[in-house]
C-alpha cells in the first residue's frame, strides 16, 4: 500500500484496434471518425491509460484488476466511470491527483482540436482544475502498427500528492 512519500508519480498505456462500426471515444469525448476502437468497455484508450498510472502510482494494481473483461458489468462500460472508481480508490489510500500528462498516438483523426474537451471531462472525473490535465496528439511518422492507421496507443504519466488531514 501507498504509505509515506508526499508524491508518488505512475505510468500507464493502453493501445486497441480501430474497427469499422464503434464510435471513436478518447477522454469521454465521442470524436467524429469513422471507424473506433475494439474492446470489452467502450474503449477509451486515454481513460484506460490515465486509470492505470493513477492506480500504479499507489501501487494498487491496474485496470484489468479492478475491472475484468470477463465481467459482464463492464461490457461497454463507459470508461469515465471505471477512472472515477479509480479516483475513489485512490483518495482512500490518501492521495489525489496533482497532475496528468498524457501522449495520444494515431495517424489519424487529429487529436489536438478535442484536447480541450476531454480535459474538460478528465477534470472533472479526476477531481482537479483542467490545467493540471495536458493531453498531446502525436503520429508515428507511418511506422508500425499505429503509423499505418490499425491501432491507437496512449501513454500516461500521473503525480499523485498525500493529502493532509
Ligand atoms: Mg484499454
Amino acid at each position: 500500500m501507498a504509505t509515506g512519500l508526499p508524491c508518488r508519480i505512475g505510468v500507464g498505456y493502453d493501445s486497441h484496434r480501430f474497427v469499422e462500426g464503434r464510435p471513436l471515444i478518447l477522454g469521454g469525448v465521442r470524436i467524429p471518425y469513422e471507424r473506433g476502437l475494439v474492446g470489452h468497455s467502450d474503449a477509451d484508450a486515454v481513460c484506460h491509460a490515465i486509470t492505470d498510472a493513477i492506480l500504479g502510482a499507489v501501487n494498487l494494481g491496474d485496470i484489468g484488476k479492478l475491472f475484468p473483461d470477463t465481467d459482464p458489468a463492464w461490457k461497454d462500460a463507459d470508461s469515465v466511470r471505471l477512472l472515477e472508481a479509480a479516483v475513489a480508490r485512490v483518495r482512500s489510500a490518501g492521495y489525489e491527483v496533482g497532475n496528468i500528462d498524457v501522449v495520444v498516438i494515431c495517424e489519424r483523426p487529429k487529436i489536438g482540436p478535442h484536447t480541450g474537451a476531454m480535459r474538460q471531462v478528465l477534470a472533472r472525473a479526476l477531481q482537479v482544475e483542467p490545467d493540471a490535465i495536458s493531453i498531446k496528439g502525436k503520429t508515428n511518422e507511418g511506422v508500425d502498427a499505429t503509423g499505418r492507421g490499425e491501432a491507437l496507443a496512449v501513454h500516461a504519466v500521473a503525480m499523485l500528492v498525500r493529502v493532509s488531514r
